[in-house]
């Protein structure tokens, strides 16, 4: 994201979020910066527009601090479930935020061989489960196994073994990663797919345990695609280039990945899937309403995937969020890494709070990206499924 190098002023956020390595992959230190901007620049106009208004001047800093104070109150007292974080510490002040919010969060574990504190499975269990029970009911854990282990004879059963351990202890769901279809290889140099005869006994297991199991499958379009700088992913594949693969002859293509995800879905109707990010049809309402409607275990969360509803025409998805009112849930992919500054890392948590809650619940208009954002204005009943009702009949245990 050009624009916001190009602001003065921000070199000391900028530093800070360069400071740390991001937590996953799906938020690059540029997005979150861009996340903090955009909660910062966020302009609003007090009455439902029923055309584009004029661009409305910035306000003064103190008068933005009690507009997302307002915002924020309302986010609050719809007690709120984001069920896409991952945090990996605590403090009394973040602590403090979740009580404040009357947030409860799901935290995603996920296997990740390229960062040091998320290579190793059960210290990650260990520290999440102990961050469960500090949390005073805030936060739930999405535990996950280990793919890398994929060759081992004893693989499915030490998954098995594993997770139904994790359940015992509190874990609510599953998470598989992108890691399957995107890196990790057979003995034959194949990439192992979703769909793999391995999976099969573990999302049995999930299904028979009355657990989740949360997909994130392939990647935005523009990682198969040409470089496409006003693509709202696309300075996450400039920090993580090894996940652009348009350029790598043979890489499996995005459809191969999610059929595979999809004869997931099919071969297993008594497994409830959450497909993150939008399913990974971030650009394609109509492909994400056929999938729902073809697959009832089938819903979607939001994370990191807001700014592409927001820049699609707002009508359609109006449109879409209430017709399937019951299958999105609210996740943000908001990340405490083990290195987080407090109470800095905190702004971006309560800034992107704010900014979903005015798309979603207000008639607001939002700076996103440099265009004019007409909030949606979704009516109570479907916020409160969205927000918090979806969570918990779709995640038993939230
Ligand atoms: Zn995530």
């Amino acid at each position: 994201m050009q624009w916001f190098r190009e602001l003065t002023g921000v070199k000391a956020v900028l530093q800070r979020c360069k400071e740390f390595p991001m937590t996953t992959k799906k938020i690059s230190p540029a997005r979150t910066i861009a996340q903090v901007l955009l909660g910062l620049s966020i302009t609003l106009s007090s009455t439902a527009q029923t055309s584009p208004p004029a661009p409305a001047p910035a306000k003064p800093a103190n008068d933005r601090d009690k507009d997302n104070k307002a915002t924020l109150r309302a986010f609050a007292a719809i007690h709120p479930i984001d069920v896409h974080v991952h945090v990996f510490k605590t403090d009394p002040a973040f602590q403090k935020l979740l009580e404040r919010l009357h947030v409860k969060l799901l935290n995603i574990l996920v296997m990740d061989d390229t960062l040091s504190y998320r290579k190793q499975l059960q210290p990650q269990i260990d520290d999440a489960q102990a961050l469960a029970r500090s949390s005073r009911g805030h936060i739930a854990l999405c535990t996950t196994f280990d793919p890398y282990k994929f060759e081992s004879a004893s693989f499915t059963t030490d998954a098995i073994q594993q997770i139904d351990r994790d359940f015992a202890r509190g874990a609510v769901a599953v998470k598989i990663w992108k890691n399957i279809g995107m890196e990790i290889k057979n003995s034959s140099g194949q990439y192992i797919m979703a769909d793999d005869p391995k999976f099969d006994p573990i999302y049995k297991d999930i299904a028979s345990h009355g657990k989740t199991l949360m997909t994130h499958q392939a990647e935005p379009d523009v990682a198969w695609g040409p470089p496409d700088p006003s693509d709202p992913s696309w300075s996450y594949y400039q920090e993580n280039p090894q996940w652009y693969v348009a350029n790598q002859p043979g890489f499996p293509s995005k459809q191969k990945i999610l059929e595979a995800r999809d004869h997931v879905l099919a071969g297993n109707p008594e497994l409830r899937m959450v497909g993150v990010h939008l399913g990974s049809m971030e650009r394609d309402l109509d492909n994400i309403a056929s999938h729902l409607d073809k697959y009832p275990n089938l819903a979607i969360d939001t994370a990191a995937r807001m700014e592409y509803l927001m820049l699609m025409p707002p009508e359609k998805v109006r449109t879409f969020l209430i017709k399937y009112q019951d299958r999105v849930l609210y996740g943000t992919d908001l990340d405490l890494p083990p290195d987080a500054k407090f109470p800095d890392a905190l702004k971006d948590w309560q800034s992107t709070y704010a900014r979903d809650w005015k798309f979603l619940a207000t008639a607001e208009t939002l700076t996103v990206e440099g265009k004019q954002v007409h909030g949606l204005n979704l009516p109570q009943p479907v916020l409160h499924k969205i927000f918090r009702s979806n969570a918990i009949r779709w995640i038993p245990g939230m």
